[in-house]
């Protein structure tokens, strides 16, 4: 016994592992399982690479999220803008946020293909100027040829996040949260509108002030001093952002226990966890983190996130082995004091044995006081 652990055997230890691993419950658990009943050197790093090479184990691995990056703030108002769709009362909107300021225009597209998503964003871009730099979604009306025609037509430079990773364009879906929430809450859906572009966001300037330079007037009376055009301190706003975007992504980051996940390999077998398929590498994809993967009937994007590396690969298991070797270090910590002595145990009567053929009468005695010790 070790302690209330049973010692297996070597030649047992490959059945009492296979049972260890009863239910595929992934690494964590199959340790748990294990300190409740068996003990041998090495067990613990043995399931971490059982784990690692189990099929099934991989492709349920929970789904930590990367952690997340703050979008760097642009050096000028509508330089960078997100777009995303919304619908409201069964009619579609284009929804488009100024990475800057937050300002929020919206569009109705009466049809929803990407004529109608174009039309809205010529409509929002003949007001604001052309950003240089619009992100969306994959959405369809996004991807169509059409779509990429207009931005080389307009001069702006399309950039797509990752399919069913909705915090890469987390700007744009957080507006479309925010207007959604003045929509439920207003029947008035312009004057809601107007409220938020001229209310002071939480660490600055109103998005109005930020965007245009000057205050919006509304319905609420001020001074016309106030009205008078001005810039808002520009570097003192862009260090508060710079802080409460630290203070968010370190907030989601604990929250999630969010986890940056190793880069794949060209040709390296993955299993794609919202889609369920097994697919293969092909190459890095433009935006971070994103990876172009062959299902074996198309190509598609996908946020690394979403991908889990299959084992019985080369690089695949020197990772999951100097994972699991980390992660075995705690445990190490806990068994090796007790285990070091009993090989200790040994040498030294090995020693003892050697010395007293010199019969060295001393030492001889001092030595076995000490043998007596230890085997007691
Ligand atoms: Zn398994």
């Amino acid at each position: 016994m070790k302690g209330l652990r049973i010692v297996i055997p070597e030649t047992l230890q490959p059945e009492m592992l296979d049972r260890v691993h009863d239910g595929h419950m992934g690494i964590t658990k199959c340790r748990l399982r294990a300190q409740q009943s068996v003990w041998w050197l090495g067990l613990s790093t043995q399931i971490a690479k059982l784990v690692a090479q189990s099929e099934v184990c991989t492709k349920c691995q929970p789904c930590h999220p990367e952690p997340m990056m703050a979008t760097e703030l642009p050096k000028r108002p509508w330089q960078k803008v997100g777009a995303d769709m919304l619908d409201w009362k069964n009619d579609t909107y284009l929804l488009v946020v100024d990475y800057y300021s937050r300002y929020i225009g919206i569009a109705k597209t009466p049809i929803t293909t990407s004529a109608g998503v174009i039309n809205g964003l010529k409509s929002i871009f003949s007001r604001q100027g052309v950003a240089e730099v619009l992100v969306t979604d994959n959405a369809p009306q996004f991807s169509a040829s059409s779509f990429s025609a207009f931005a080389a037509e307009y001069d702006f430079i399309h950039v797509t996040s990752s399919p069913y990773h909705a915090q890469s364009n987390g700007e744009a879906e957080r507006a479309v949260k925010t207007v959604m929430g003045l929509l439920k809450k207003n029947n008035y859906p312009y004057r809601a509108l107007l409220a938020y572009r001229v209310t002071p966001l939480h660490h600055g300037p109103s998005p109005a002030e930020l965007l245009m330079g000057r205050r919006l007037r509304s319905p609420l009376p001020v001074s016309p001093a106030q009205l008078k055009p001005r810039w808002p301190n520009r570097k003192a706003f862009a260090e508060r952002d710079k802080r409460l975007k630290q203070t968010q992504t370190g907030d989601f980051n604990r929250r999630h226990r969010a986890k940056e996940r190793p880069e794949l390999t060209e040709g390296q077998c993955v299993w794609i966890t919202n889609s369920k398929t097994p697919s293969i590498v092909l190459r890095k994809a433009d935006a971070p983190r994103s990876y172009v993967v062959d299902t074996g009937s198309e190509e598609v994007r996908s946020n690394k996130t979403h991908l889990r590396a299959l084992p019985d690969l080369p690089a695949t298991q020197t990772e999951a082995t100097e994972n699991a070797q980390k992660e075995g270090e705690g445990e190490r910590m806990l068994t090796e004091p007790q285990a070091r002595p009993k090989r200790d145990v040994k040498i030294i009567l090995q020693v003892v044995v050697s010395l007293q053929q010199f019969d060295h009468g001393g030492l001889i005695h001092a030595v076995s006081s000490e043998q007596v010790m230890l085997r007691s």
